[in-house]
């Protein structure tokens, strides 16, 4: 049977035991304050941003909104940024992506200051989790790796194939199934024979941006699947960059979208602003 692994109970759990560590910390005189900052009104992003804030109430953690105008020049943005820097009681930086494209994203991230930098996008932690180092580690990969963890899905020596490379998913997944002691192969849109390299995983994270692409005939029997995609079909419907209904019966464990790592990437992000306080101290 195909076990269905439920990222929003795991969510709640990681929230609910953030939350005693937030009550704990409060207790010993200690706050812990996110500061939001969203440029133009995406509603992808607004949507995106009410959920983070909302994790922060339930959780105990302050939340500061900076809801700026789309128009705002990129010279305003890294002003905002470095006054955040500054501030000893902001622990935790977050500029909502995308950015409009007047402004350079690259610019942008590398302003925050590394202790700050939640999301884990700062070339410095991206530098730190390649060596091995302590840092903030981009919330999506994390939350794979925690949701693998508490299924006791093991990692150590497997087949594990990544499909993408980006920077905020693939590369850091890939990564962190190094570090776990997998057998790693990253593939891209120019790998040649992808169904082959695919066929070989044991657990397959499939990172693509396209709706349904894998399908049954790229996954091994008993392979354990995550898909990182999210598109909403044309019912309004979401749906991953898996064909959930071809693969699933194929598989030993799979995500679902939604209610599979979607909900993981928030649950990680609160994770980093707890965890900013030591990196900070
Ligand atoms: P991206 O567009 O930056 O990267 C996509 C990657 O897929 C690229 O590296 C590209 O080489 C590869 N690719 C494209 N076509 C391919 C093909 N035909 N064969 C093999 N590889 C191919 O996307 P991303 O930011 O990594 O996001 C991927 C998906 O995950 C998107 O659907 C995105 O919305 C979703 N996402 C979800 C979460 C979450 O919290 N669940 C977080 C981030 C991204």
């Amino acid at each position: 049977m195909t076990q269905i692994i439920d990222g929003k109970a795991i969510s709640a759990q990681i929230k609910d035991e953030l939350k005693g560590k937030v009550a704990e910390m409060k207790e010993q005189g200690i706050e812990i304050c996110l500061a939001v900052i969203q440029v133009g009104n995406d509603p992808a992003s607004t949507v995106y941003v009410g959920k983070k804030k909302k994790a922060c109430e339930y959780i105990g953690i302050k939340s500061l909104a900076y809801e700026l105008p789309e128009e705002t020049g990129e010279e305003e943005l890294l002003e905002l940024i470095g006054k955040l820097n500054g501030r000893k009681d902001v622990n935790g930086i977050l500029v909502q992506l995308p950015l409009p494209k007047h402004i350079a994203e690259e610019k942008v991230l590398a302003a925050i200051e590394p202790v700050k930098d939640v999301d884990g996008f700062h070339v410095q932690n991206v530098g730190s989790l390649c060596v091995g180092k302590k840092g903030f580690v981009s919330c999506t990969p994390a939350g794979i790796i925690q949701l693998l963890k508490r299924y006791h899905i093991e990692i150590e020596g497997k087949e594990c194939v990544v499909i993408g490379r980006s920077n905020i998913v693939g590369k850091p997944m890939a990564l962190l199934l190094l570090q776990e002691n997998g057998t790693v192969t990253v593939t891209h849109s120019r790998t040649k024979n992808l169904k082959e390299v695919t066929s070989r995983a044991d657990i397959l994270v499939v990172a693509i941006g396209k709706p349904k692409m894998i399908t049954a005939e790229y996954v091994k029997e008993g392979a354990v699947v995550i898909d990182v995609g999210i598109h909403r079909n044309a019912d309004n419907k979401l749906c991953g960059d898996v064909d959930y209904e071809s693969v699933a019966p194929k598989c030993s464990a799979i995500t679902p979208v939604p209610g599979g790592v979607g909900p993981m990437t928030i649950a990680m992000l609160m994770y980093n602003c707890v965890e900013s306080v030591a990196l900070q101290q």
